[in-house]
Protein backbone atom coordinates (compact mmCIF):
# COMPACT_ATOMS: atom_id res chain seq x y z
CA UNK A 1 0.00 0.00 0.00
CA UNK A 2 1.19 3.59 -0.94
CA UNK A 3 -0.16 6.63 0.71
CA UNK A 4 0.81 8.51 -2.94
CA UNK A 5 -3.02 10.43 -4.16
CA UNK A 6 -4.75 9.01 -6.77
CA UNK A 7 -5.69 12.42 -9.28
CA UNK A 8 -8.06 9.73 -11.05
CA UNK A 9 -9.76 8.25 -8.05
CA UNK A 10 -10.14 11.88 -6.02
CA UNK A 11 -11.55 13.31 -9.25
CA UNK A 12 -13.92 10.38 -9.74
CA UNK A 13 -14.81 10.55 -5.98
CA UNK A 14 -15.73 14.58 -6.37
CA UNK A 15 -17.55 13.91 -9.48
CA UNK A 16 -19.47 11.18 -7.44
CA UNK A 17 -20.22 14.11 -5.09
CA UNK A 18 -21.85 16.17 -7.21
CA UNK A 19 -23.80 13.36 -8.99
CA UNK A 20 -25.67 13.43 -5.53
CA UNK A 21 -27.06 16.84 -5.62
CA UNK A 22 -29.11 18.72 -8.49
CA UNK A 23 -29.00 23.15 -8.95
CA UNK A 24 -32.78 23.02 -8.24
CA UNK A 25 -32.05 27.28 -8.23
CA UNK A 26 -29.93 29.58 -9.60
CA UNK A 27 -29.20 32.96 -9.92
CA UNK A 28 -27.54 34.83 -12.49
CA UNK A 29 -26.15 38.29 -12.25
CA UNK A 30 -26.43 39.60 -16.11
CA UNK A 31 -24.50 42.76 -15.71
CA UNK A 32 -23.11 44.57 -13.18
CA UNK A 33 -24.54 47.29 -14.61
CA UNK A 34 -27.29 49.58 -12.02
CA UNK A 35 -29.10 52.29 -12.16
CA UNK A 36 -28.86 52.97 -8.73
CA UNK A 37 -25.46 52.59 -5.90
CA UNK A 38 -27.18 51.22 -3.21
CA UNK A 39 -24.53 51.03 -0.25
CA UNK A 40 -24.72 47.48 0.70
CA UNK A 41 -24.36 45.97 -3.68
CA UNK A 42 -22.19 42.92 -2.99
CA UNK A 43 -21.57 43.16 -6.71
CA UNK A 44 -20.41 46.30 -6.33
CA UNK A 45 -22.81 47.92 -9.12
CA UNK A 46 -22.91 51.17 -10.76
CA UNK A 47 -23.91 52.76 -13.89
CA UNK A 48 -20.95 52.57 -15.82
CA UNK A 49 -19.36 49.60 -14.93
CA UNK A 50 -17.39 46.98 -17.48
CA UNK A 51 -19.63 45.57 -19.88
CA UNK A 52 -17.59 44.47 -22.48
CA UNK A 53 -16.83 40.90 -20.78
CA UNK A 54 -20.31 39.96 -19.79
CA UNK A 55 -22.07 37.21 -21.51
CA UNK A 56 -23.63 37.78 -25.32
CA UNK A 57 -27.20 36.51 -25.92
CA UNK A 58 -25.96 33.69 -27.68
CA UNK A 59 -23.71 32.33 -24.92
CA UNK A 60 -26.28 33.10 -22.42
CA UNK A 61 -28.44 30.50 -24.62
CA UNK A 62 -25.45 28.07 -24.96
CA UNK A 63 -24.86 28.10 -20.87
CA UNK A 64 -29.21 27.74 -20.63
CA UNK A 65 -29.02 24.70 -22.69
CA UNK A 66 -25.78 23.29 -20.48
CA UNK A 67 -28.00 23.99 -17.37
CA UNK A 68 -30.92 21.72 -18.71
CA UNK A 69 -28.31 18.93 -19.08
CA UNK A 70 -28.46 19.34 -14.64
CA UNK A 71 -32.03 20.18 -14.34
CA UNK A 72 -34.76 21.06 -17.20
CA UNK A 73 -36.68 22.14 -14.25
CA UNK A 74 -34.32 24.91 -12.80
CA UNK A 75 -35.54 27.77 -11.14
CA UNK A 76 -33.73 30.59 -12.57
CA UNK A 77 -33.46 34.12 -11.47
CA UNK A 78 -32.17 36.91 -13.68
CA UNK A 79 -30.41 39.93 -11.85
CA UNK A 80 -28.01 42.14 -12.01
CA UNK A 81 -27.10 44.99 -11.11
CA UNK A 82 -30.28 45.91 -12.93
CA UNK A 83 -31.40 42.87 -15.33
CA UNK A 84 -33.90 45.28 -17.24
CA UNK A 85 -30.30 47.51 -18.65
CA UNK A 86 -30.01 44.30 -20.53
CA UNK A 87 -31.68 44.67 -24.18
CA UNK A 88 -31.50 40.98 -24.67
CA UNK A 89 -33.50 40.38 -20.98
CA UNK A 90 -36.57 39.29 -22.53
CA UNK A 91 -35.42 36.87 -25.32
CA UNK A 92 -33.05 35.56 -22.29
CA UNK A 93 -36.32 34.83 -20.31
CA UNK A 94 -38.54 33.37 -23.10
CA UNK A 95 -35.46 30.76 -24.26
CA UNK A 96 -35.46 29.34 -20.34
CA UNK A 97 -39.33 29.80 -20.34
CA UNK A 98 -39.03 27.40 -23.80
CA UNK A 99 -36.57 25.45 -21.75
CA UNK A 100 -38.99 24.65 -19.38
CA UNK A 101 -37.26 26.87 -16.72
CA UNK A 102 -39.36 28.86 -14.15
CA UNK A 103 -37.96 32.51 -14.99
CA UNK A 104 -38.38 35.31 -12.59
CA UNK A 105 -36.38 38.65 -12.39
CA UNK A 106 -35.03 40.52 -9.37
CA UNK A 107 -35.09 44.14 -10.00
CA UNK A 108 -35.04 47.48 -8.30
CA UNK A 109 -38.35 48.18 -9.89
CA UNK A 110 -37.48 51.67 -11.14
CA UNK A 111 -36.89 50.80 -14.88
CA UNK A 112 -39.97 48.76 -14.90
CA UNK A 113 -43.27 50.52 -16.33
CA UNK A 114 -46.43 49.16 -18.41
CA UNK A 115 -44.54 48.17 -20.99
CA UNK A 116 -41.63 46.02 -19.46
CA UNK A 117 -44.57 43.92 -17.25
CA UNK A 118 -45.87 43.02 -20.56
CA UNK A 119 -42.61 41.77 -22.02
CA UNK A 120 -42.67 39.98 -18.98
CA UNK A 121 -45.77 38.35 -18.94
CA UNK A 122 -44.97 37.39 -22.56
CA UNK A 123 -41.55 35.62 -22.47
CA UNK A 124 -43.07 33.02 -19.71
CA UNK A 125 -41.48 35.42 -16.60
CA UNK A 126 -43.43 34.45 -13.73
CA UNK A 127 -43.05 37.03 -11.13
CA UNK A 128 -40.21 39.52 -9.57
CA UNK A 129 -38.06 40.73 -6.42
CA UNK A 130 -38.80 43.96 -5.87
CA UNK A 131 -36.30 46.04 -3.46
CA UNK A 132 -37.37 47.87 -0.55
CA UNK A 133 -35.27 48.79 2.38
CA UNK A 134 -37.18 51.47 4.22
CA UNK A 135 -40.72 52.19 4.84
CA UNK A 136 -39.60 55.92 4.81
CA UNK A 137 -39.24 56.88 1.25
CA UNK A 138 -36.09 59.09 2.27
CA UNK A 139 -34.26 57.00 4.07
CA UNK A 140 -34.47 54.32 1.11
CA UNK A 141 -33.30 56.51 -1.34
CA UNK A 142 -30.91 57.97 0.58
CA UNK A 143 -29.75 54.28 0.82
CA UNK A 144 -30.13 53.45 -2.42
CA UNK A 145 -28.67 56.80 -4.01
CA UNK A 146 -31.43 57.50 -6.17
CA UNK A 147 -34.37 60.60 -5.61
CA UNK A 148 -37.74 59.01 -5.95
CA UNK A 149 -36.25 55.94 -6.27
CA UNK A 150 -38.49 54.24 -3.41
CA UNK A 151 -41.91 55.76 -5.07
CA UNK A 152 -40.86 53.93 -8.52
CA UNK A 153 -40.41 50.66 -6.83
CA UNK A 154 -43.98 50.93 -5.03
CA UNK A 155 -45.13 51.52 -8.89
CA UNK A 156 -43.43 48.68 -9.78
CA UNK A 157 -45.22 46.44 -7.35
CA UNK A 158 -48.62 48.34 -8.92
CA UNK A 159 -47.94 47.55 -12.26
CA UNK A 160 -47.30 44.17 -11.63
CA UNK A 161 -50.16 43.51 -10.04
CA UNK A 162 -52.21 45.41 -12.70
CA UNK A 163 -50.52 43.14 -15.11
CA UNK A 164 -51.35 39.74 -13.59
CA UNK A 165 -47.39 38.85 -11.82
CA UNK A 166 -46.59 37.97 -8.34
CA UNK A 167 -44.07 39.89 -6.89
CA UNK A 168 -42.49 39.24 -3.18
CA UNK A 169 -40.41 42.38 -1.54
CA UNK A 170 -36.47 42.44 -0.70
CA UNK A 171 -35.85 43.94 2.77
CA UNK A 172 -32.18 43.78 3.65
CA UNK A 173 -32.02 44.13 7.45
CA UNK A 174 -29.36 46.47 8.95
CA UNK A 175 -28.53 48.14 12.12
CA UNK A 176 -30.34 51.85 10.77
CA UNK A 177 -33.52 49.72 9.34
CA UNK A 178 -33.95 46.49 11.62
CA UNK A 179 -36.16 48.55 13.70
CA UNK A 180 -38.85 48.54 10.67
CA UNK A 181 -39.46 45.09 10.01
CA UNK A 182 -42.79 45.39 11.45
CA UNK A 183 -43.65 48.27 9.46
CA UNK A 184 -42.29 46.51 6.71
CA UNK A 185 -44.58 43.59 7.15
CA UNK A 186 -47.33 46.11 7.53
CA UNK A 187 -46.19 48.02 3.58
CA UNK A 188 -46.05 44.62 2.29
CA UNK A 189 -49.46 43.63 2.74
CA UNK A 190 -50.79 46.69 1.87
CA UNK A 191 -49.16 46.36 -1.64
CA UNK A 192 -50.25 43.04 -1.91
CA UNK A 193 -46.92 41.10 -2.07
CA UNK A 194 -46.79 37.39 -1.86
CA UNK A 195 -43.36 36.70 -0.47
CA UNK A 196 -41.54 39.64 2.38
CA UNK A 197 -37.98 38.06 2.51
CA UNK A 198 -35.29 39.47 4.62
CA UNK A 199 -32.40 39.45 3.42
CA UNK A 200 -29.47 39.63 6.50
CA UNK A 201 -26.63 41.76 5.63
CA UNK A 202 -23.49 39.78 4.07
CA UNK A 203 -20.66 42.23 4.37
CA UNK A 204 -18.94 41.47 0.83
CA UNK A 205 -18.81 44.22 -2.02
CA UNK A 206 -19.48 47.59 -1.14
CA UNK A 207 -21.41 45.91 1.83
CA UNK A 208 -18.32 44.98 3.66
CA UNK A 209 -17.86 48.85 4.23
CA UNK A 210 -21.46 48.61 6.55
CA UNK A 211 -21.96 47.10 10.16
CA UNK A 212 -23.93 44.05 10.45
CA UNK A 213 -26.34 43.43 13.62
CA UNK A 214 -25.21 41.98 15.93
CA UNK A 215 -25.69 38.04 17.43
CA UNK A 216 -28.34 39.00 19.87
CA UNK A 217 -30.04 41.20 18.02
CA UNK A 218 -30.06 38.30 15.20
CA UNK A 219 -31.35 36.23 17.82
CA UNK A 220 -34.38 38.69 18.48
CA UNK A 221 -35.26 39.18 14.83
CA UNK A 222 -35.29 35.91 14.07
CA UNK A 223 -37.13 34.65 17.05
CA UNK A 224 -39.92 37.53 16.19
CA UNK A 225 -40.16 36.69 12.94
CA UNK A 226 -40.64 32.82 13.81
CA UNK A 227 -43.64 33.71 16.55
CA UNK A 228 -45.30 36.04 13.45
CA UNK A 229 -45.41 32.90 11.63
CA UNK A 230 -47.17 31.50 14.41
CA UNK A 231 -43.74 29.45 15.63
CA UNK A 232 -44.94 27.87 18.94
CA UNK A 233 -47.94 29.07 19.45
CA UNK A 234 -51.52 27.94 18.90
CA UNK A 235 -52.62 28.79 15.03
CA UNK A 236 -54.60 32.63 14.95
CA UNK A 237 -52.98 33.76 18.38
CA UNK A 238 -50.10 35.50 16.08
CA UNK A 239 -48.29 37.31 18.95
CA UNK A 240 -51.01 39.92 17.88
CA UNK A 241 -49.71 40.73 14.38
CA UNK A 242 -53.04 39.29 12.55
CA UNK A 243 -54.64 36.30 11.10
CA UNK A 244 -52.52 36.32 8.10
CA UNK A 245 -49.34 35.36 10.14
CA UNK A 246 -50.94 32.04 10.66
CA UNK A 247 -50.04 30.26 8.33
CA UNK A 248 -46.27 28.44 8.09
CA UNK A 249 -44.36 28.52 5.54
CA UNK A 250 -44.15 24.95 3.32
CA UNK A 251 -42.78 24.57 -0.33
CA UNK A 252 -47.53 24.51 -0.81
CA UNK A 253 -47.19 28.25 -0.59
CA UNK A 254 -44.18 29.13 -2.51
CA UNK A 255 -45.46 30.61 -5.44
CA UNK A 256 -48.69 31.67 -3.40
CA UNK A 257 -51.46 32.75 -5.53
CA UNK A 258 -54.22 34.30 -3.55
CA UNK A 259 -54.17 38.11 -2.04
CA UNK A 260 -54.51 38.83 1.92
CA UNK A 261 -52.03 35.98 2.34
CA UNK A 262 -48.46 37.36 2.90
CA UNK A 263 -45.14 34.85 3.45
CA UNK A 264 -42.34 35.80 5.72
CA UNK A 265 -38.79 34.68 4.94
CA UNK A 266 -35.47 35.06 6.31
CA UNK A 267 -32.96 34.73 4.07
CA UNK A 268 -29.56 33.79 4.40
CA UNK A 269 -29.87 33.45 8.22
CA UNK A 270 -29.71 30.04 8.10
CA UNK A 271 -29.71 29.80 12.13
CA UNK A 272 -33.51 30.73 11.68
CA UNK A 273 -33.92 26.99 11.78
CA UNK A 274 -32.33 26.93 15.00
CA UNK A 275 -34.27 29.14 16.56
CA UNK A 276 -37.57 27.81 14.85
CA UNK A 277 -36.58 24.42 16.22
CA UNK A 278 -35.86 25.84 19.47
CA UNK A 279 -39.27 27.35 19.35
CA UNK A 280 -40.76 24.21 18.19
CA UNK A 281 -39.08 20.73 16.98
CA UNK A 282 -42.43 19.81 15.17
CA UNK A 283 -42.91 23.40 12.82
CA UNK A 284 -43.36 22.76 9.58
CA UNK A 285 -41.21 26.28 8.97
CA UNK A 286 -38.18 23.70 9.59
CA UNK A 287 -39.25 21.54 5.27
CA UNK A 288 -35.93 21.96 4.26
CA UNK A 289 -33.43 20.46 1.88
CA UNK A 290 -31.43 17.47 2.92
CA UNK A 291 -27.86 18.08 3.94
CA UNK A 292 -28.34 21.83 5.81
CA UNK A 293 -30.28 24.25 5.58
CA UNK A 294 -28.34 26.70 3.32
CA UNK A 295 -28.42 24.85 -0.42
CA UNK A 296 -25.39 26.87 -1.76
CA UNK A 297 -23.05 24.79 -3.69
CA UNK A 298 -25.71 22.09 -3.12
CA UNK A 299 -28.50 22.79 -4.88
CA UNK A 300 -28.16 26.31 -5.88
CA UNK A 301 -25.75 28.46 -6.99
CA UNK A 302 -24.77 31.93 -8.94
CA UNK A 303 -23.83 33.01 -12.65
CA UNK A 304 -21.32 36.10 -12.65
CA UNK A 305 -21.84 38.41 -15.23
CA UNK A 306 -18.30 37.66 -16.50
CA UNK A 307 -19.52 33.65 -16.34
CA UNK A 308 -18.11 32.44 -13.30
CA UNK A 309 -19.55 30.24 -11.50
CA UNK A 310 -20.09 30.81 -7.72
CA UNK A 311 -21.89 28.79 -4.46
CA UNK A 312 -23.99 31.72 -3.97
CA UNK A 313 -23.98 35.57 -4.95
CA UNK A 314 -22.06 36.78 -1.81
CA UNK A 315 -19.23 33.91 -2.18
CA UNK A 316 -16.45 35.61 -4.27
CA UNK A 317 -15.16 31.78 -4.82
CA UNK A 318 -15.44 30.88 -8.40
CA UNK A 319 -15.76 27.04 -8.84
CA UNK A 320 -15.34 27.53 -12.92
CA UNK A 321 -15.94 30.11 -15.63
CA UNK A 322 -18.38 29.11 -18.21
CA UNK A 323 -16.31 30.36 -20.97
CA UNK A 324 -13.45 27.41 -19.84
CA UNK A 325 -15.38 24.23 -18.78
CA UNK A 326 -19.60 23.89 -19.22
CA UNK A 327 -21.76 24.38 -16.57
CA UNK A 328 -22.66 20.61 -16.09
CA UNK A 329 -18.99 19.85 -15.33
CA UNK A 330 -18.63 22.88 -13.19
CA UNK A 331 -21.55 21.58 -10.99
CA UNK A 332 -20.26 17.46 -11.04
CA UNK A 333 -16.72 18.27 -10.11
CA UNK A 334 -15.86 21.75 -8.72
CA UNK A 335 -13.96 21.71 -5.44
CA UNK A 336 -15.39 24.97 -4.58
CA UNK A 337 -18.68 22.95 -4.92
CA UNK A 338 -17.98 19.71 -3.45
CA UNK A 339 -16.58 21.83 0.28
CA UNK A 340 -20.23 22.34 0.94
CA UNK A 341 -21.69 19.63 0.10
CA UNK A 342 -20.31 17.25 2.76
CA UNK A 343 -18.77 19.96 4.88
CA UNK A 344 -15.67 19.76 7.74
CA UNK A 345 -17.42 22.97 9.52
CA UNK A 346 -14.81 24.50 11.90
CA UNK A 347 -15.36 26.36 15.33
CA UNK A 348 -19.16 26.20 16.54
CA UNK A 349 -21.00 25.15 13.41
CA UNK A 350 -18.59 21.91 13.48
CA UNK A 351 -19.67 21.11 17.09
CA UNK A 352 -22.87 22.14 16.42
CA UNK A 353 -26.08 19.42 17.21
CA UNK A 354 -28.01 22.16 14.44
CA UNK A 355 -25.38 22.01 11.59
CA UNK A 356 -27.35 19.45 9.70
CA UNK A 357 -30.59 21.21 9.40
CA UNK A 358 -29.30 25.13 10.30
CA UNK A 359 -24.85 24.79 9.05
CA UNK A 360 -24.25 28.42 9.36
CA UNK A 361 -23.83 31.08 6.48
CA UNK A 362 -20.96 30.36 4.69
CA UNK A 363 -20.12 33.33 3.05
CA UNK A 364 -20.78 35.17 6.58
CA UNK A 365 -18.03 32.50 8.23
CA UNK A 366 -15.92 33.76 4.20
CA UNK A 367 -16.16 37.29 4.55
CA UNK A 368 -15.41 37.15 8.52
CA UNK A 369 -12.25 34.67 8.68
CA UNK A 370 -11.26 34.00 4.89
CA UNK A 371 -12.55 30.70 5.18
CA UNK A 372 -16.14 29.43 3.99
CA UNK A 373 -16.20 26.50 6.24
CA UNK A 374 -15.25 28.33 9.88
CA UNK A 375 -18.03 29.48 12.07
CA UNK A 376 -21.25 32.00 11.20
CA UNK A 377 -20.59 34.96 13.45
CA UNK A 378 -23.92 36.06 13.22
CA UNK A 379 -25.10 33.57 15.23
CA UNK A 380 -24.82 33.31 19.26
CA UNK A 381 -25.70 29.80 19.96
CA UNK A 382 -22.94 27.64 22.14
CA UNK A 383 -23.20 24.11 21.40
CA UNK A 384 -24.03 21.53 23.43
CA UNK A 385 -27.57 22.62 24.87
CA UNK A 386 -28.87 19.69 22.98
CA UNK A 387 -26.78 17.24 24.49
CA UNK A 388 -24.22 17.25 21.22
CA UNK A 389 -26.43 14.42 19.29
CA UNK A 390 -26.72 16.08 15.62
CA UNK A 391 -30.89 17.04 15.03
CA UNK A 392 -31.91 15.86 11.21
CA UNK A 393 -35.21 16.55 9.70
CA UNK A 394 -37.41 13.30 9.07
CA UNK A 395 -38.00 12.19 5.14
CA UNK A 396 -41.11 14.24 5.07
CA UNK A 397 -39.66 17.61 5.80
CA UNK A 398 -37.17 17.27 3.27
CA UNK A 399 -36.72 19.16 -0.18
CA UNK A 400 -34.65 17.86 -2.81
CA UNK A 401 -35.55 14.11 -2.38
CA UNK A 402 -35.65 11.74 -5.69
CA UNK A 403 -38.99 11.27 -7.22
CA UNK A 404 -39.11 7.19 -5.96
CA UNK A 405 -42.26 5.45 -6.64
CA UNK A 406 -42.90 2.54 -4.72
CA UNK A 407 -46.73 2.05 -5.69
CA UNK A 408 -48.59 2.55 -9.16
CA UNK A 409 -49.02 6.19 -10.20
CA UNK A 410 -52.09 7.03 -12.98
CA UNK A 411 -51.05 9.71 -15.56
CA UNK A 412 -52.68 12.16 -14.03
CA UNK A 413 -51.22 12.17 -10.85
CA UNK A 414 -47.85 12.20 -12.33
CA UNK A 415 -49.10 15.15 -14.41
CA UNK A 416 -49.77 16.72 -10.95
CA UNK A 417 -46.64 16.00 -9.59
CA UNK A 418 -44.89 17.65 -12.50
CA UNK A 419 -46.85 20.77 -11.74
CA UNK A 420 -45.12 20.86 -8.68
CA UNK A 421 -41.72 22.84 -7.97
CA UNK A 422 -39.19 19.84 -8.80
CA UNK A 423 -37.58 20.27 -5.28
CA UNK A 424 -40.54 19.51 -3.77
CA UNK A 425 -41.70 16.63 -5.81
CA UNK A 426 -39.88 13.76 -3.85
CA UNK A 427 -41.15 15.13 -0.82
CA UNK A 428 -44.83 15.38 -1.72
CA UNK A 429 -44.39 11.68 -3.90
CA UNK A 430 -43.36 9.76 -0.15
CA UNK A 431 -46.66 12.05 1.68
CA UNK A 432 -48.51 10.49 -0.87
CA UNK A 433 -47.73 7.13 -1.27
CA UNK A 434 -47.77 6.89 2.69
CA UNK A 435 -50.98 8.01 3.50
CA UNK A 436 -51.77 5.39 0.45
CA UNK A 437 -50.36 2.76 2.26
CA UNK A 438 -51.78 3.34 5.31
CA UNK A 439 -55.20 2.85 3.62
CA UNK A 440 -54.25 0.13 1.69
CA UNK A 441 -54.66 1.91 -1.55
CA UNK A 442 -52.46 0.41 -4.44
CA UNK A 443 -52.91 3.06 -7.46
CA UNK A 444 -52.15 6.65 -7.01
CA UNK A 445 -54.82 8.85 -8.48
CA UNK A 446 -55.62 12.59 -8.57
CA UNK A 447 -58.09 11.95 -6.53
CA UNK A 448 -55.82 10.39 -3.20
CA UNK A 449 -53.95 13.82 -4.11
CA UNK A 450 -56.69 15.57 -3.54
CA UNK A 451 -57.85 13.64 -0.31
CA UNK A 452 -53.95 14.21 1.35
CA UNK A 453 -53.96 17.54 -0.29
CA UNK A 454 -57.30 18.66 1.73
CA UNK A 455 -55.57 16.58 4.85
CA UNK A 456 -52.64 18.89 4.97
CA UNK A 457 -54.93 21.75 4.35
CA UNK A 458 -56.87 21.31 7.48
CA UNK A 459 -53.66 20.50 9.09
CA UNK A 460 -51.78 24.03 8.51
CA UNK A 461 -54.96 25.73 8.38
CA UNK A 462 -55.11 27.25 4.63
CA UNK A 463 -56.21 26.30 1.56
CA UNK A 464 -53.96 25.49 -1.54
CA UNK A 465 -54.76 23.87 -4.99
CA UNK A 466 -52.00 22.23 -7.29
CA UNK A 467 -52.70 24.96 -10.03
CA UNK A 468 -50.98 26.92 -8.05
CA UNK A 469 -47.93 25.45 -9.19
CA UNK A 470 -48.50 25.73 -12.90
CA UNK A 471 -45.54 26.37 -14.90
CA UNK A 472 -47.82 28.20 -17.58
CA UNK A 473 -47.15 31.56 -18.10
CA UNK A 474 -50.06 33.27 -17.51
CA UNK A 475 -52.51 34.09 -20.20
CA UNK A 476 -52.09 37.18 -22.53
CA UNK A 477 -54.43 40.12 -21.92
CA UNK A 478 -56.57 41.72 -24.77
CA UNK A 479 -54.63 44.09 -26.52
CA UNK A 480 -51.42 41.87 -26.51
CA UNK A 481 -49.75 41.17 -29.43
S1 LIG B 1 -23.88 30.84 2.03
FE1 LIG B 1 -24.86 32.42 3.28
S2 LIG B 1 -25.24 34.14 1.85
FE2 LIG B 1 -24.89 32.29 0.63
S3 LIG B 1 -26.92 31.44 0.24
FE3 LIG B 1 -26.06 30.44 2.08
S4 LIG B 1 -26.84 31.59 3.79
FE4 LIG B 1 -27.09 32.88 1.96
S1 LIG C 1 -23.46 27.34 15.69
FE1 LIG C 1 -23.50 27.24 13.44
S2 LIG C 1 -24.65 25.34 12.96
FE2 LIG C 1 -25.08 25.88 15.13
S3 LIG C 1 -26.95 27.08 15.09
FE3 LIG C 1 -25.23 28.52 15.02
S4 LIG C 1 -24.86 28.91 12.83
FE4 LIG C 1 -26.12 27.06 13.00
Amino acid sequence: MTDTPNPAASSARAVGVGNRYKAYSISWNLTQRCNLFCAHCYMSAFSHADSSNEFTTQECFRVMDEIAEINPDVFLILTGGEPLIRKDIFDLAAYGTDKGFTVVLGTNGVLLREKEARAMRRSGIQGASISLDSTDAKKHDEFRKLPHSFRDAVRATQILKAEGLDFSLHMSVMPWNVSEIPAMIDLARALGAKVLNFFFLVQTGRGAEIADIKPEQYEEMLTYLAKAQGVGQAAGRADGLGSVFDQPEDPWTMPAGRSGELILRAKCAPHFRRIIYQLDPESSLLKNYAQGSCPAGKYYCRISPNGDVTPCPYMPVAAGNLRQQSFAEIWRSAPALNDLRDPKLGGRCGECEFSEICGGCRCRAYAAYGDYLAEDPACGYQPGAYGGRRIALPQEQTFGLEVTMTLAWSEGAKERLKRLPSFARGMVARSVERYAGEQGITQITPEVMRVVREQAEVRLGRRFNFSEFSREAPALKQGDA
